[in-house]
C-alpha cells in the first residue's frame, strides 16, 4: 500500500497545562502516564488537589488540572510536603520508566540483547474510567495485560481504535428500561498525545485503501506505564467523508459494514502504523479476531517486497510463524462472519493488489460448512496462527472441539503450517488496580512494601495469615461501608419507592455485576420469588443485593432482565434491600469489589469463558460464590468459597446437553440451598466479640490461595513463556470426558467476551 502522508490542516489544541506553578510543573508529565491506575501515591496526589472534581471528572486528571482553580493550584505550590510528593511521585515514575526497566522479570530472563517487540491488538481496551474504550471482560483483560507487560518489562506495544463515542453511558428511566447515552471522548482532554511523523511534529496521517477509497486515520498514543497504546482514529472531517468519519465513532455500533471497516483499519491500518513509526514486532498477538486482517496486510508486504518477494504460499507460512492467536469466546454466534459480497465490497481490491481471487480469499476465512459459508474471524486467524489459547482450562476443552475442524485441517494441510493446539492460559487481573487502599495499606504493612512485585510468589501471600482477625474484617468493613454510603446515595434519588432504603452495614451483602448478556442469567435469583422475599424479609439475618451491569444497546432481552430486577428492588418484597447500581464501568466493578461480602456469578456452564471479575474479589477479601464455570472452575475449594451447581472438576457430556432451561431450575435451587445453609449460616456465626471466625478464616485461606495465581503478572509471564518467546512447551490437556455438542452455542449473539 502507498503512504500517502498528509498534512492536517486543524491542528490539535495545545495543552493548556503550560500554566502550572513551576513548583508542580511535574503533575502533566504525571497526569499523562496512566501509571497513575495504579500508583497509590500519584493517585493521591490528585485526590488531595479537589477530592469533589476528581469524582466530577471521573477520575480524569487532565481535566482536574484544567479546571481546578488557579488559586487551589498556587496554595499547593506553597506547600513544601506537596511539592515534595509530587516530586517523588516524577522521580518514581521516571525510574520506572527508565532505570526499572534494566531490573525487571524480562530483562532477568531473556536476553537483553534480543529485539523482541509483541504487538498486541486488541478491539477494546479498559485502561481505566476516563478512557472509555472498552465495553466489559475482553478490555478489560486488554487493559490489564499491558499494565502487567509494563510491570514485568516485556517489550509490547498496544494496538487499539479510539472510539470517539466509546462505549454508551447507561441511564434508567424511571421504569427501570436502560438507555443509552453516547458521551464524546474528547482527546485533548484525555491522556493522550497526537502521533507525529517520525522526525516531524507533524500529525502523521495514514490512508487505508477500501476499493475505490481511501479512509484516512491518524493515531492516538496513551502511555500505559513503559508501554505505548496506539489507538486509532479516522475522525479527520477535512480528510474524510461524514460517514469515513464515523467509522471509528462507536464500540460494537453501528452495523455489519462498519464492523469489517473497524476491522480493516484495527488490523491492516495498524500494521501499517507500526512500520511507519519504526516498531518492527517479532509477535502479533490478536486478542480475539476483530484484529486479524493484520494478517493480510503483512502478506501482502511480503509479497511486494522489492528486494526479496515472497509468493503467495511463502508469505501466509512466513506471516503465520509470527502470530498469536487468543480466543475468547465458546459461541460460535459471537464471533464475526462476513459474506461474500461484503468482503468483496471491502477487500475486493485486496485480490487484485496481490493477484488472488476471491475465492482463495474466501477460503482464508473459511473451514467447511461447520462454522457457515462467510469468512469467519476466528477461522481465519486460527488457520494463520503459530500458536493459540484460550482463556481457562474448562474453555480450552470447548474451543477445541468448536475448532476441531480447523485443527484437524491444519494439522494434515497444505499449508506446512506447524501444528496447532490449542493451549490455555487462564486469565488474571492487575491486582494493582483493583486492590482498595485499605488492603493495599493492610498488605504493606504485614507483606512488605514490594509485596505487588513478588505477586507471584506464595511465600509473600502466606503472610496473610498473621494477620490479626479483628484488623483484617475492621479493614474489610471500612470498604463495605463506604460501599453501602455510596449505593445507598444512588438508590434513593429516585423517589417515592423501596430501592435500597434499608441497606445496612451490619446485612451479608452480595454483590453481582457484569454485562447482562442472557447466559449469565442476573436474574437466576428472581427464579425462586418468594424464597428471595423471605430471605430479604428476614431481620435475624439480613441480606442484601447489589446489582449493576449494561445490556447491548440491542440486547432487548438483555434489557427486560435489567427491568425486572429494578421492579423488583422497588416493590415491598425486596423489602429495600436491593439495588441496581446504573452505569457500570470499571469505577462501579472497583467500588462493588472492594465492598461486598460476596461476589456471586451465576453464568450457564461452559459459555463462561473465563470470567475476571471474580479474581478482583480475592485480594479485597470478598468471597466467590459461583457456578463452577470458567476460573472458578479451576479454583474452587470447598474452603475458599461456595459452588453453585454440580461440583465436579470435569466437564462431563450431560453438562453440556443440559444447557436448558431446565439447568436454569436446578441451579437456582443450589443457588438458595447453599446461600441459606452455608453461605449465611457462616456470616451470621459470630463468637463473643461479634466477629465471624470462620468467615475470616475462608477470607484469609482465600487470599493466600488464589492471590498468587489469578493474576495478570502470573498471566502475561505465562503468555511470555509459553507464547510469545519460547519454544512451544505443551503442558497436560485438561481432563475431559464426553464430548462438546454444537447445539448449545446458539446464544449469546452479544457476548463479546
Ligand atoms: C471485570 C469487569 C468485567 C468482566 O467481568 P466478568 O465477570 O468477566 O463478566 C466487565 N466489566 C467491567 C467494568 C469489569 O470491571
Amino acid at each position: 500500500m502507498q503512504l500517502e502522508e498528509e498534512q492536517m490542516s486543524n491542528s490539535v489544541m495545545v495543552s493548556n497545562l503550560s500554566s502550572l506553578p513551576s513548583e508542580i510543573q511535574e503533575l502533566e508529565a504525571l497526569s499523562k502516564n496512566f501509571y497513575w491506575v495504579w500508583n497509590r501515591s500519584t493517585r493521591k496526589i490528585f485526590e488531595e488537589i479537589d477530592f469533589k472534581l476528581w469524582e466530577t471528572t471521573g477520575h480524569n486528571p487532565v481535566i482536574l488540572l484544567q479546571k481546578v482553580p488557579r488559586a487551589r493550584l498556587e496554595d499547593l505550590a506553597r506547600s513544601s510536603e506537596f511539592t515534595s510528593r509530587v516530586n517523588k511521585a516524577y522521580a518514581n515514575l521516571a525510574e520506572y520508566g527508565s532505570k526499572g526497566f534494566l531490573n525487571t522479570w524480562y530483562q532477568r530472563n531473556y536476553s537483553p540483547s534480543s529485539e523482541q517487540l509483541v504487538a498486541y491488538f486488541s478491539a477494546e481496551f479498559g485502561i481505566t474510567e476516563c478512557l472509555k474504550i472498552y465495553s466489559g471482560g475482553l478490555g478489560i483483560l486488554a487493559g490489564d495485560h499491558l499494565k502487567s507487560a509494563s510491570d514485568l518489562g516485556i517489550p509490547l506495544v498496544g494496538v487499539g481504535l479510539f472510539y470517539r463515542n466509546g462505549y454508551f453511558s447507561q441511564h434508567m428511566t424511571s421504569d427501570g428500561w436502560q438507555i443509552e447515552n453516547y458521551p464524546e471522548n474528547i482527546p485533548h482532554e484525555l491522556p493522550l498525545e497526537l502521533v507525529t511523523k517520525p522526525d516531524s511534529k507533524d500529525p502523521l496521517i495514514i490512508s487505508v485503501p477500501i476499493n475505490a477509497r481511501q479512509i484516512r486515520i491518524r493515531a492516538w498514543r496513551a502511555e500505559v506505564g513503559r508501554v505505548p497504546l496506539l489507538l486509532i482514529d479516522s475522525n479527520l472531517p477535512d480528510l474524510n467523508s461524514r460517514e469515513d468519519c464515523d467509522v471509528t465513532s462507536q464500540l460494537y455500533g453501528g452495523d455489519i459494514h462498519t464492523r469489517i471497516q473497524q476491522e480493516i483499519l484495527l488490523g491492516m491500518g495498524g500494521a501499517k502504523l507500526l512500520e511507519v513509526l519504526g516498531f518492527s514486532p517479532t509477535i502479533y498477538h490478536m486478542n480475539e479476531g476483530h484484529a486479524a486482517f493484520v494478517i493480510l496486510e503483512r502478506i501482502r508486504r511480503l509479497i511486494e517486497d522489492p528486494s526479496n518477494p515472497a509468493s503467495f504460499d511463502e508469505a501466509k507460512s512466513r506471516v503465520s510463524q509470527a502470530n498469536v492467536f487468543t480466543t475468547h469466546t465458546p459461541v460460535s454466534a459471537g464471533i464475526d462472519v462476513f459474506d461474500k459480497s461484503l468482503i468483496e465490497k471491502y477487500l475486493g481490491w485486496y485480490c487484485a493488489r496481490i493477484g488472488i481471487n476471491l475465492d482463495t480469499l474466501m477460503e482464508m476465512g473459511h473451514d467447511g460448512p461447520s462454522h457457515g459459508a462467510g469468512f469467519n474471524m476466528a477461522v481465519f486467524a486460527l488457520k494463520y496462527s503459530n500458536k493459540a489459547n484460550a482463556v481457562s482450562r474448562l474453555h480450552r476443552a470447548v474451543a477445541t472441539k468448536l475448532w476441531k475442524d480447523v485443527l484437524d485441517k491444519k494439522q494434515s494441510g497444505p499449508n506446512n503450517l506447524s501444528d496447532l493446539e490449542i493451549q490455555h492460559v487462564t486469565n488474571g487481573i492487575h491486582t494493582p488496580s483493583w486492590i482498595s487502599d485499605s488492603f493495599a495499606d493492610l498488605y504493606d504493612q504485614y507483606l512488605g512494601k514490594n509485596w505487588m512485585d513478588s505477586m507471584d510468589d506464595p511465600a509473600a501471600w502466606a503472610k496473610v495469615e498473621g494477620i490479626p482477625d479483628e484488623l483484617i474484617w475492621r479493614t474489610h468493613c471500612v470498604e463495605k461501608s463506604m460501599l453501602i454510603e455510596y449505593a445507598f446515595d444512588r438508590a434513593t434519588r429516585k423517589d417515592g419507592n423501596s430501592e435500597g432504603r434499608n441497606l445496612s452495614r451490619d446485612a451479608l451483602t452480595v454483590g453481582f455485576g457484569r454485562r447482562f448478556a442472557t447466559y449469565k442469567r442476573a436474574s437466576l435469583l428472581l427464579q425462586k420469588r418468594e424464597d428471595l422475599a423471605r430471605l430479604l424479609g428476614s431481620n435475624s439475618r439480613p441480606i442484601q443485593f447489589i446489582f449493576a451491569g449494561k445490556a447491548h444497546p440491542r440486547d432487548h432481552e438483555g434489557k427486560k432482565i435489567i427491568q425486572e430486577i429494578i421492579n423488583f428492588a422497588e416493590s415491598d418484597e425486596g423489602n429495600g434491600r436491593i439495588v441496581f447500581l446504573p452505569d457500570y464501568d470499571i469505577s462501579t466493578a472497583r467500588r462493588l469489589l472492594q465492598g461486598v461480602d460476596v461476589w456471586l456469578n451465576n453464568p450457564r456452564k461452559p459459555l463462561e469463558a473465563c470470567g475476571t471479575s471474580g479474581m478482583k474479589a480475592i485480594s479485597n477479601g470478598v468471597l466467590n460464590f459461583s457456578v463452577l464455570d470458567g476460573w472458578w472452575d479451576e479454583a474452587y475449594t470447598p474452603e475458599t468459597g461456595w459452588a453453585i451447581g454440580e461440583v465436579s472438576t470435569k466437564i462431563p457430556r450431560h453438562v453440556v446437553d443440559r444447557l436448558s432451561e431446565s439447568n436454569d431450575k436446578s441451579d437456582a435451587e443450589s443457588l438458595y440451598n447453599v446461600l441459606e445453609n452455608q453461605v449465611m449460616t457462616e456470616f451470621f456465626d459470630r463468637n463473643e466479640n461479634g466477629l465471624p471466625t470462620k468467615w475470616i478464616t475462608r477470607m484469609k485461606r482465600s487470599i493466600v490461595k488464589d492471590s498468587v495465581r489469578f493474576n495478570t503478572r502470573r498471566m502475561v509471564i505465562e503468555y511470555a513463556r509459553l507464547l510469545y518467546f519460547d519454544k512451544l512447551s505443551p503442558r497436560p490437556v485438561a481432563q475431559t470426558t464426553g464430548e462438546l455438542g454444537s447445539s448449545l452455542l446458539d446464544e449469546a449473539a452479544f457476548d463479546w467476551n
